[in-house]
């Protein structure tokens, strides 16, 4: 396959810079929490491929459902000749998903379709325009998913206009003084000047803002949410395409609240590494639009179904979603004591839900202001001495921790040590 600096040099010349990657090197094999380059260097992957990982690389009985799959037929398109996996995918998720009532769900392939279709959705159901995401949200690349996004480098940029009536309430981020108090303030402000709530048909929110920095919606801003949305007539979804599967210590991060969503967005670590995704939602919601108005020619492919149910069935019978709490907890003790050792006053926030978890460097602890160039050098030396990190956030300087939940102990360990080898290099 050649070299890394080899392939680097072909990529380059060949694939659209817009495509950013992360780590400088090639993939050859992987394998649970580890992965080898084609050099042959060996790799613990805390990135999990942005966290569609939590079973791992090639979970046994992933790939093991993939290949009985590919055996049989791999496409037929569901719109033709539909098959089981779809359907059988699409009960598993109406029964995990948080609700005392009937649901329906709809498979796509990405995220950000996702995220389009359940705004669809909410659109034909409510027959309203009007969409209210919040400040560092992410929900994709596409231009409905872009104008939900609430960041503009490298996201938003020069690649506008975005569609209309969606509008945009600040995101109760503690770290950065917005009390829920102040969000709901402003929410209520945005009500009244722009966003006519008898016009908007959803709230869309991440449980854990993934992208723009783990930043979990306190239990009392979901509960605030829920009664608005109740009161106008708005459909509450909850974007768990980051958050879900396991990786907060439940099947879906919004499930830590109580608090119950009318829509909820899946993809990434639901089919440990096949490109899948879904809505799930209360059935007559789900019912709106009429045949033929949803759908795609890949969506719900069969081998990424039959991939999703062992993925599913691994969270299960692996007992991963107590696991995910439990390394959340180990987690955040071992960079308690790393920040106070290492980096004193440097790693200003660790924070998170379970195994969601993600550490914000500052160039001191008194302004906390923000160190991208710190967070850089750490992730740089760690890849050196082998470990994938991937960093998150508005300012690009916390590190968020997305490992396989299903990667022993001493994996962890291993990659927790070189994490603070890479963290003391970086600050010397
Ligand atoms: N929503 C959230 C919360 C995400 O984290 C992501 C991907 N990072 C998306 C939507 C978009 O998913 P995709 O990249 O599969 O389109």
């Amino acid at each position: 396959a050649g070299s890394n600096a080899a392939l680097l040099a072909r990529r380059e010349a060949a694939v659209a810079r817009g495509v950013a990657s992360a780590a400088p090197i090639f993939a050859a094999r992987a394998e649970n929490a580890e992965l080898w380059d084609v050099e042959g260097k060996r790799y613990i992957d805390f990135a999990g491929g942005i966290a569609v990982l939590n079973t791992g690389h090639r979970h046994p009985g992933v790939i093991a459902a993939a290949k009985a799959q590919e055996d049989l037929y791999t496409h037929t398109s569901f719109q033709v000749v539909p098959y089981e996996p779809y359907v059988a995918l699409a009960e598993k998720l109406n029964a995990l998903a948080p609700g005392d009532f009937a649901k329906k769900s709809l498979l796509v392939t990405t995220g950000a379709e996702a995220v389009e279709n359940a705004v669809k959705i909410a659109r034909a159901y409510t027959r309203r325009p009007g969409v209210i995401a919040f400040s560092a949200g992410y929900h994709g690349r596409t231009l409905l998913t872009l104008g939900l996004t609430g960041k503009v480098t490298p996201y938003k940029k020069d690649v506008g206009p975005f569609p209309g009536d969606i509008w945009r309430a600040p995101f109760p981020d503690a770290r950065n003084g917005i009390t829920v108090d102040d969000a709901l303030k402003a929410l209520d402000t945005l009500m009244k000047t722009d966003a006519d709530p008898d016009r908007v048909a959803a709230i869309i929110l991440e449980p854990v803002l993934g992208e723009g920095g783990y930043h979990p919606v306190p239990t009392e801003m979901w509960q605030a949410l829920r009664a608005i949305c109740d009161k106008h007539g708005i459909l509450l979804i909850a974007d768990e395409i980051q958050s879900g599967f396991a990786r907060t210590g439940a099947w879906f991060a919004i499930e830590h609240s109580g608090v119950v969503p009318d829509l909820i967005t899946v993809a990434k670590s639901m089919a440990g590494g096949y490109p899948i995704a879904g809505v799930i939602g209360r059935a007559e919601v789900m019912d709106a639009l009429a045949p033929g108005g949803l759908g795609g020619t890949y969506g719900g492919n069969p081998v990424a179904c039959a991939a999703a149910l062992a993925a599913i069935e691994a969270i299960e019978t692996e007992g991963l979603l107590a696991r995910s709490t439990a390394m959340g907890e180990s987690l955040r003790a071992r960079f308690a004591d790393m920040g106070a050792r290492v980096a004193p006053f440097r790693m200003w926030d660790i924070r998170g839900l379970g195994a969601m978890l993600a550490v914000e460097f500052v160039t001191d602890f008194d302004s906390a202001t923000p160190d991208a160039t710190l967070t850089k050098a750490v992730v740089a030396n760690a890849l050196k001495r082998g470990l994938i990190l991937l960093g998150c956030g508005m300012h690009g300087n916390a590190v968020r921790i997305m490992v396989p939940i299903t990667a022993s102990d001493e994996i962890v360990a291993e990659g927790m040590a070189i994490f603070e080898a890479a963290l003391a290099e970086a600050i010397a």
